[in-house]
């Protein structure tokens, strides 16, 4: 096991402990209270504790190794996870709406308001800290699973806030509707969270390739390294979880020898790999009248 894998699957590990703490208080928040809003909220919260069971297994089969019947890795079940927790998401902003309509003619009015607010906002500073951990770790890490329970967790944090701070106001002003009102805003944030987390995921799925940016730089890197060759072209990239797989054509003299051009190949993917973690390089090798650019035009161009 990598040392990176332990870091990954331990956070992995301690988001269901956190996730399952903060679904208890915030339960006891709204049993405190008979809160919509805080009820909102709760129920929110088992979908993070589905959710964080989701990416520990997710995590875990992402870093098995390729095996025969997945030659290339299991990368992307990570990417599963996220668009699991998508829909999940999505069904607990349903079942909001839902206790919405049933409260919206006449809204509960509070119990023991101040406590419950309390014990919920507690719940909210242990979500806060957390997700603020998740997103920095998995995104070093290169963690979509990571990432996307911490951005989740994080609008739920977003959405806490504003619960408290209109409870806050339906108790002083005593316009009791802000209650299953905040609960609307709530599922309506949920729904929009849901949709970004699934729609990064399906892009990773689609074999997206990497940015701008990373091209130029791998471009770069082939470039300075393919000393001896004559044209590279086709350049294909994509991203699966941490893994980035590039593959490209590389045009050489149609008199070289294989060994010579298994050199040029292998100086090229020592020095991809040196600068991009977990990268896959394929290089398929050409004669020269496979190139797409006129003869002795600049030193190694991209066609
Ligand atoms: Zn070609
Ligand atoms: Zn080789």
């Amino acid at each position: 096991m990598s040392h990176s894998k332990r870091k990954v699957a331990t956070l992995a590990f301690w988001s269901i402990i956190v996730a399952f703490a903060v679904m208890g208080l915030k339960f006891v928040a709204w049993r405190m209270t008979g809160s919509v809003a805080l009820y909102s909220d709760a129920l929110e919260s088992i979908v993070n504790v589905i959710a964080a069971g989701a990416a520990f297994w997710a995590i875990q089969v992402s870093h098995r190794p390729a095996d025969q019947g997945h030659p290339f890795g299991h990368h992307k079940a990570e990417y599963f996870s996220a668009v699991l927790e998508g829909v999940l998401i999505g069904i607990a902003a349903v079942l909001i709406i839902m206790e919405v309509a049933r409260n919206w003619a006449a809204p509960p009015v509070l119990d023991q308001p101040w406590n419950g607010l309390a014990v919920n906002a507690g719940a909210a500073v242990v979500n806060a800290i957390w997700a603020f951990v998740l997103i920095r770790v998995g995104g070093s890490q290169k963690s979509p699973a990571l990432v996307a329970d911490g951005r989740h967790i994080m609008a739920d944090v977003v959405t806490s806030v504003g619960v408290i701070a209109g409870l806050i106001g339906a108790v002083a002003t005593g316009w009791h509707v802000l209650d299953p009102l905040l609960a609307l805003l709530v599922a309506l944030n949920i729904l929009w969270e849901g949709w970004k987390v699934v729609a990064s995921s399906v892009d990773g799925l689609m074999d997206r390739a990497v940015d701008p940016d990373e091209t130029i730089r791998i471009r770069d890197i082939i470039s300075a390294n393919s000393q001896g060759a004559l044209e590279v072209h086709d350049l294909k990239t994509r991203i699966a979880g941490r893994a980035t797989f590039i593959e490209f054509h590389l045009v050489v003299n149609a008199d070289m020898s294989v060994s010579q051009s298994h050199v040029i190949c292998d100086r090229i993917e020592e020095a991809l790999r040196k600068e991009i973690p977990s990268v896959r390089a394929i290089i398929h090798v050409e004669p020269d009248d496979e190139a797409k650019l006129p003869k002795g035009t600049a030193s190694v161009p991209f066609a």
